[in-house]
């Protein structure tokens, strides 16, 4: 379903930094983080790693700070991180509905979910598509409310020359074991306020007000082991030896996406008169192939990935409604986000499949419907 090209380069870069004898936060997060922003066309003063993008998430709850008897909009299908990260501050999530074939929310879902307590808006890219994140952005800013995009399902997206992440006043990115590009586990945080990212880079190593012995040493004569905590927060720092193969990944995204795209090509074409397809991406919309789905009725879809499933062929669905998971206590009624829940499945999709895996797929796709729905064509 999901899967990690890691090789040599990657193996060579890791032995780079052993060899060095610094493992630790040092010069590969730093080149890390200033190749993402070159590859997001944004300065450095507005972007930082953390050790995964999940951290990265609660990071972004509190510098924007969300807090008790604040309400979150957030899509139902979105990954759980962002709405824990909500909730762990004390906030209620709020869910909206989605497009049940984009399965991305338009800016009516989200307006229809605001309340008088909304503080800010959360929004997914799913799998890769940018969806209405630019009109999602101007509604946030004509009511007041901070804008917090998920893109970890987007590194490479974008709408125009604007990328992905960057529409709002934060953005979050993943390079855990299942995304595009690996760094093992990591993740990256923009926020449009530079000033966000120096408060985050305290709090993200503990709130101590020294970052660094030597630094405090130059500067100080004498006990320069003492320090101040200006919050009291985690530990969420990236490493070089996780940051030396993020760099690697970085410069082989392109080579990624090229494969992904193929596969998603052919995908299209092949399955195209069969079920429904992604709808396609609107003129100026680029996309990451993060996921390819394919939607049937709802009696077919769990019977033909069991079939598959039965093939070799792992599929799933993502992600399972959040206003139906207990712990968010929702009362909402998000028909959308239902409707798709009961007929999207998502394919294998990732830049490691050969031709013969793909065409197993689609050999396997065909065999499990033409099984299933024989008795309806005759
Ligand atoms: C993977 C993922 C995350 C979490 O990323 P981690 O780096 O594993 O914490 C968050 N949101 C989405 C949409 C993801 O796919």
């Amino acid at each position: 379903m999901f899967q990690p090209s890691l090789g040599a380069e990657e193996l060579a870069a890791v032995g780079e930094v052993f060899a060095s004898n610094w493992v630790g936060k040092g010069p590969r997060v730093a080149e890390f983080e200033a190749r993402f922003a070159a590859h997001l066309g944004v300065g450095g003063g507005h972007l930082m790693s953390a050790d995964t993008c999940t951290e990265a998430t609660f990071l972004a709850m509190r510098l924007a700070g969300v807090g008790p008897g604040d309400d979150v909009v957030l899509p139902t299908v979105c990954f759980v991180s962002a709405a824990n990260a909500v909730a762990a501050h004390g906030a209620r999530p709020v869910f909206c509905d989605v497009d049940p074939r984009t399965l991305n929310p338009t800016a009516e879902h989200v307006e229809a979910a605001l309340t008088p307590a909304t503080k800010a808006v959360v929004v997914l890219h799913y799998g890769g598509h940018p969806g209405q994140v630019d009109r999602i952005a101007a509604l946030c800013t004509e009511r007041g409310l901070l804008l917090i995009e998920d893109a970890a399902n987007a590194p490479a997206s974008a709408i125009g020359d604007r990328a992905c992440g960057t529409f709002g006043d934060f953005g979050v990115w993943s390079f855990d074991h299942g995304k595009i590009a690996v760094s093992v586990d990591g993740g990256m945080l923009h926020a449009r306020d530079p000033e966000h990212i120096e408060r985050g880079r305290k709090l993200a190593y503990l709130g101590l007000e020294q970052t660094s012995g030597f630094a405090q040493a130059e500067r100080a004569a004498t006990r320069w082991w003492d320090f101040e905590v200006s919050s009291f927060s985690r530990r969420s720092v990236m490493n070089d030896v996780l940051a030396a193969i993020g760099c690697v990944q970085l410069g082989r995204l392109g080579e990624f996406l090229t494969r992904r795209a193929e596969v998603s090509a052919h995908y299209d074409r092949e399955f195209a008169d069969l079920v429904d397809i992604p709808p396609p991406l609107p003129a100026g919309h680029r996309g990451s192939h993060y996921f390819y789905w394919v939607q049937l009725p709802p009696h077919l879809r769990d019977e033909v990935a069991r079939d598959l499933y039965q093939r070799g062929i792992y599929t799933t669905y993502r992600y399972p409604s959040l206003h139906r998971v207990a712990a968010f206590g929702s009362t909402a009624e998000l028909p959308g986000a239902d409707h798709a829940a009961e007929r999207t499945l998502c394919l294998p999709m990732h830049q490691g499949l050969s031709d013969a895996d793909v065409t197993a797929v689609v050999d396997g796709l065909k065999a499990a419907l033409a099984a299933r729905t024989a008795g309806v064509a005759r």
